[in-house]
Parts: structure tokens; C-alpha cells; sequence
């Protein structure tokens, strides 16, 4: 199933990792089936916050008790940015993901992508790129490769990138 968000949730991050140059922000992905429904940025508990990112183990728990409640949001996966990188995922994001099946959201200070974690990935043995659909309103954007974030503070506007086909 194609994942999808909303360009509400995506600005959100994207404006919070270009807010942040010098340390990775990261948050959780919450939602119900293919659908992400919350985008939550938790603190980031790394030693050194500028290269990497790790989500405050205590909001990770919630977010698993979270879920287990009856109408509680699933845990869909994460989103961290690269202040100074690109937005694919660095080895060492690899070496700390579990294969899980969890989507990964990379920012940079322009662009994001989206990523599954998986054993076997493209990507450094972990990570294959995903394709992801974008509601806007009414309107859904299919199968974006990449966004990025183009305009000034108050006329944020999104560029959707595709696979080719
Ligand atoms: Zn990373």
C-alpha cells in the first residue's frame, strides 16, 4: 500500500528541519494503515545531535502503548532530518534501523524523501525508496518520489518530484 500524508504534516517537518541547521530534529509517524495521520517531533537524545538522531525512548514506549488502546494510531514510522546532507538515509541510520517495515521521512533544509526500512534494501542493505501520495484538500498528489520546499517563510509552496515510470 502507498503511504500517505498530508502536505500539512510534510511543511510541518520540512519548515522544522530548515528551522534547525544545526542539529537533526526527529519525530514519530503516527497513523492508521497506509495513512499518516500525525507527525509528532520528539526530542532528539543523541550525544551528538548535529550527525545523528535518536527519539526519546519515552515517547517511543507511549507510542506502542498508544497503540494497543482501541482507537489508538499505530506507529507508521519515523522522520528525521539532515541538517547539512542529503535526504537519502546515511549508513548510519542503517546500522541503528531494524528491518521492520517502517516508513523512514528524511528532510534536508529543502527536500524530503521517503524511505521503508527493510532487510535486503537498496540502500545500504536496509532502506528501499518508497513512493507516497500527498493530499492537499481535496486533491491527492500519486506516487512522489521527492518533495521539496520552495518560497519564503509565509508562501511555503511544495514541488513534487516522480518516479519515472
Ligand atoms: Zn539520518
Amino acid at each position: 500500500m502507498t503511504p500517505q500524508i498530508s502536505s500539512v504534516l510534510l511543511r510541518k517537518i520540512m519548515q522544522e528541519a530548515r528551522g534547525s541547521p544545526n542539529a537533526e530534529i526527529c519525530g514519530l509517524l503516527r497513523g492508521r494503515g497506509a495513512v499518516i495521520r500525525s507527525a509528532e517531533s520528539t526530542a532528539n537524545c543523541a550525544a551528538d545531535p548535529s550527525g545523528f538522531f535518536e527519539i526519546d525512548p519515552s515517547r517511543l514506549i507511549a507510542a506502542y502503548r498508544q497503540a494497543r488502546q482501541p482507537n489508538g494510531l499505530e506507529l507508521l514510522g519515523y522522520f528525521h532530518s539532515h541538517p547539512a546532507g542529503s535526504p537519502d538515509p546515511s549508513p548510519r541510520d542503517a546500522e541503528h534501523a531494524v528491518a521492520d517495515g517502517r516508513l523512514w521521512l528524511i528532510a534536508t533544509h529543502d527536500t524530503a524523501r521517503m524511505w521503508r526500512a527493510v532487510s535486503n534494501g537498496a540502500v545500504h542493505g536496509r532502506f528501499d525508496p518508497v513512493a507516497f501520495d500527498i493530499v492537499t484538500g481535496k486533491r491527492v498528489t500519486r506516487s512522489v518520489a521527492s518533495v521539496r520546499l520552495l518560497g519564503a517563510q509565509k508562501r511555503w509552496s511544495l514541488e513534487f518530484d516522480h518516479f519515472p515510470d
